[in-house]
């Protein structure tokens, strides 16, 4: 602290219980020397309206006339700098309004209403004579009471105050474990003013009150904001007002705050309400879209069924543009597609719809059936057997009027088609020994896992037949007799030279090679074989024969 001391312009007489302003009882000489005089006799005692500690009549000769605290005073927020001249008559206009009629006869009414009140400790109401301490701090409140066990102050607020006093009043209560119960007296919750947007953010229940002066008894009019959701669902907020009793009034305990309407929790739950209907309205509207979305999908689904229906009955038309208008569907339109199709539902003494196509096809459904088994957005089940087990290979070479049997075997193979051992002895009575090879095809792409293969497989016949009689032991897929391992080796050699490598390898690696050379008795097969210039190799049987051979290599 320095030197420098403030002046106090206003003091409360203890004697006469009034509160005295320094500009009025020093404007003249006169008044002056009395009230010192009055103060020397003890006739005046004057205490800080701020800190309750005695003050003197300053008689300094080079200074007005003021009061001032004693030396060596415990600290005093007046006599400190922390505040500006303009905050210190603030506090001073408080300490005078405590003065006014006004102020007078609103604290005697609460004061003697509240009296009468059940739940209010007799003896505990003082109306402007009990000092609270804090430490240092004192505070003298309009009025006090113990209300059901607790401390409730009532300060009536009838000029400005900057959020400072208010804070400072707030936090000094509520640090004493005491209720503070601010009493507005001309204040409007609409005005704009600093003061109104300060006490409104004092508590988080912005609850404001004022005394009921239409009834006799205790009774406080207050204002609260309701929050309620608009019709756009956004939350929206309301001033309410709502005459309320003591006993209507809630105390919470953490913050000191009192409040009859709970914007807090309201506002809470309303935000959740807010976002419950939020969440709904979503899921409508989701709802809404994806109810859209599938008979979008369904009226293009029943367009394309419709077109090929009307395609298949005109007879050999072409599906080019079935098929690509169906690649252009997305992941759900091929889902509803394929729902509306119905393919895979089985219906009782009926062949799959598969099975039916290849049993009935004649010859213009060709191209049906060309489109029916490439389209891969359609599904099929190309494994499914009719009531009497009958394969859809089976009935695809069972139908006399198609031609292409083979090539429709290669898309149900591509569709993962697996030969059954029943397939193959109906295939070795139909077919007979002369289409052999056609059953070594079937029979390797049954194997594949990768049925991207199956063309290769189907490109590669010949090499097929020529790997597969090797690991067999037997020509197979060749019109040589079971023994002519020499016109089978030199039409190898002759014929597959741009595969040699793969060829020789299965040869050896199979035992074929010696049966070649022991039954090469004129020695074409030397022969060739030292003549032999390989071309370039090719690679594109590669993948098959690392899928169906793999111990050649091993
Ligand atoms: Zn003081």
């Amino acid at each position: 602290m320095s030197g420098y001391e403030r002046s106090i312009r206003v003091a409360f007489d203890e004697k006469s219980g009034e509160v005295i302003e320094a500009e009025q009882v020093f404007d003249t000489a006169k008044n002056g020397f009395i009230t010192r005089r009055q103060f020397h006799r003890d006739e005046i005692e004057l205490y800080c309206c701020e800190c309750m500690q005695k003050l003197n009549v300053s008689t300094s000769k080079f200074d007005r006339l003021h009061f001032k605290h004693e030396p060596y005073h415990q600290p005093c927020k007046l006599t400190d700098s922390s505040l500006s001249p303009r905050e210190i008559d603030e506090i001073n206009r408080v300490f005078l309004a405590k003065e006014s009629l006004r102020h007078i006869e609103l604290k005697n009414k609460i004061g003697t209403r509240l009296a009468i009140i059940e739940g209010i400790e007799p003896g505990t109401i003082a109306i402007d004579n009990k000092v609270i301490t804090l430490g240092m701090e004192k505070r003298r409140p309009d009025v006090y009471c113990i209300y059901k066990g607790k401390q409730i102050v009532f300060e009536i607020q009838l000029s400005n105050l900057s959020l400072k006093y208010l804070l400072g009043r707030h936090e000094f209560y509520r640090n004493n474990g005491i209720y503070l119960v601010w009493i507005l007296d001309n204040f409007d919750v609409h005005d704009q003013s600093q003061m109104t947007r300060d006490i409104k953010y004092l508590t988080p229940y912005e609850n404001f009150f004022r005394l009921d002066e239409t009834v006799e008894h205790f009774q406080l009019n207050s204002q609260y904001k309701l929050p309620f959701l608009g019709q756009n669902n956004q939350v929206m907020t309301k001033w309410m007002n709502k005459p309320v009793k003591l006993s209507e009034l809630s105390f919470d305990e953490r913050s000191c705050d009192v409040y009859f309407f709970d914007f807090v929790t309201s506002k809470a739950q309303t935000e959740q309400e807010q976002q419950r209907i939020a969440a709904q309205r979503q899921a409508v509207e989701q709802k809404e879209l994806e109810t859209r979305r599938m008979n979008a999908a369904k009226t293009k689904a029943k367009e394309i069924i419709d077109t090929i229906k009307d395609i298949k009955k005109r007879e050999g038309m072409v599906y080019d543009w079935v098929k690509e208008n169906i690649s252009e569907f997305d992941e759900f339109e091929v889902e509803v597609l394929n729902a509306e199709l119905k393919l895979n539902i089985r219906i009782p003494g009926k062949k799959p719809a598969l099975n039916r196509w290849l049993a009935e096809a004649k010859k213009h459904d060709s191209s049906f059936l060309s489109f029916i088994l490439g389209c891969n957005e359609i599904r099929l089940e190309v494994n499914d057997t009719d009531d009497s087990g009958l394969t859809s290979l089976q009935e695809l070479y069972s139908n006399e009027l198609l031609i292409s049997k083979y090539h429709f075997a290669k898309a149900l193979f591509r569709r993962g088609y697996i030969l059954t051992h029943e397939d193959e002895k109906f295939l070795v009575d139909l077919l007979g020994q002369k289409n052999a090879d056609q059953l070594v095809v079937f029979v390797a792409c049954s194997k594949l896992k990768d049925r991207e293969l199956v063309d290769t497989v189907y490109n590669h016949q010949a090499l097929l037949c020529i790997i597969e009689s090797s690991k067999r032991q037997s020509i197979t897929g060749f019109r040589y007799k079971p023994h002519e391992w020499a016109a089978f080796g030199n039409n190898a050699i002759e014929h597959y030279k741009n595969y040699w490598e793969y060829i020789e390898i299965a040869f050896k690696k199979y035992g074929i090679w010696n049966k070649i050379i022991n039954a090469d008795r004129k020695g074409t097969f030397q022969k060739k074989l030292q003549q032999l210039q390989l071309p370039p190799q090719a690679f594109d049987f590669d993948p098959v024969f690392l899928e169906l051979y793999p111990e050649i290599i091993a």
